[in-house]
């Protein structure tokens, strides 16, 4: 089977051959231990952090593993109790086809009114990282003005359309046209501030007539500038990601005195560290999306061999929602 490595760490952008695919034998497995096939392949903008070296929230990638990352697939050998040929599971196995596994970090996952993918979507991850700053930092009343960027991602879509369901006034930020009518049309959001149109002060106001309540913010520099400008008394922030300095950008603030001036309360989060909530927020969302109340979008590169551009894509934002790699 193949799999892909780091090859070199980046220096600024990444590039394709940052990484190396190779092709490696099936190992057999011991008692204890299973063989997944996997299906999908999860690629998320915290790998940017675990390939280089400096301080993250997350220990880095070493030199010449298999990548990191979250995937769902098929077991297709057993001699673990809790797991029988045919399971679909989702666990974090990496850029590979194949993998051996322990069990440990490894969950079986219903698809009967679930899509597999949507286990490393809309009800995985990336959705539990929305509804954990939505309603554990922003907590929002009916009626307030919800801002989210990355609107259209796979964060972002989720934010977005559970501030909707509680009755907020929900405004998007998202990058291009096509974006920011999705964001309205197909996910439900009040308004999308295109910010990559030119008038993203003047947009954001307009779209905000009450000021904001509440930012989920995905991007950073001035697009998190520009919401800043906007926010009202005791305002909150859900400071989740900062996608646009990942490849080293600088995005310097001017509006931090706004934090003091409106008495806004900032929180940084990782999702992986509320690990007693996840059964709560993903039965929630896996009922939403069952339901129909919560709708996603993927952008799917097929085969493993394309990973390396897609991922390189997410980082300059070509994917539009949720990027996966399907495996062959
Ligand atoms: P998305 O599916 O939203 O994809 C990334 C998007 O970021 C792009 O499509 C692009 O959309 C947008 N973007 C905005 N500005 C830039 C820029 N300068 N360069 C590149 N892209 C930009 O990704 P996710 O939903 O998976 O992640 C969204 C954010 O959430 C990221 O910052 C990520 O690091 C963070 N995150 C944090 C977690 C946590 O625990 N704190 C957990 C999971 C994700 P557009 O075209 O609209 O600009």
């Amino acid at each position: 089977f193949q799999r892909i490595v780091l090859a070199a760490r980046p220096k600024g952008e990444v590039q394709a051959d940052n990484f190396r695919l190779e092709t490696v034998d099936t190992p057999a497995i011991k008692d204890g231990q299973l063989l997944v096939r996997n299906h999908y392949l999860s690629l998320d903008p915290y790998m940017r952090g675990r390939m280089s070296e400096g301080k993250s929230y997350a220990a880095s990638q070493a030199l010449d593993e298999t990548m990191i990352g979250g995937t769902v697939g098929e077991v297709i050998e057993s001699k673990h109790a809790k797991f029988a040929v045919g399971d679909t599971v989702v666990g974090t196995l990496g850029w590979t086809e194949v993998a051996v596994s322990d069990g440990s970090m490894l969950r079986k996952v219903d698809t009967t009114h679930v899509p597999e993918s949507a286990y490393l979507g809309s009800v995985g991850m990336p959705g539990m990282t929305a509804w954990y700053g939505l309603n554990h930092i922003m907590a929002p009343k009916a009626g307030e003005t919800v801002v989210v960027s990355a609107a259209s991602g796979a964060v972002g879509s989720v934010v977005g359309q559970l501030a909707k369901l509680k009755g907020c006034r929900v405004v998007g930020i998202a990058g291009g046209p096509e974006k920011c009518a999705y964001v309205v049309n197909e996910l439900g959001f009040d308004a999308c501030v295109d910010y990559k149109a030119g008038n993203l002060e003047a947009d954001l106001e307009a779209a905000t007539p009450d000021g904001i309540d509440a930012i989920f913010e995905n991007v950073g520099g001035k697009v998190f500038d520009a919401a800043l400008a906007r926010t009202n008394a005791f305002g909150r922030i859900a400071l989740c990601g900062w996608i646009s300095g990942y490849d080293g950008q600088p995005t310097p603030i001017d509006n931090f005195r706004l934090i003091l001036i409106n008495r806004l309360t900032v929180q940084g989060f990782i999702v992986g560290e509320q690990p007693e909530l996840w059964p709560e927020g993903l039965a929630e969302l896996g009922k939403l999306v069952a339901e129909g109340k919560l709708k996603f979008r993927e952008s799917v590169a097929e085969g493993l061999a394309k990973a390396p551009e897609a991922f390189i894509g997410l980082l300059k934002g070509r994917n539009f929602g949720k990027q996966l790699v399907k495996l062959g």
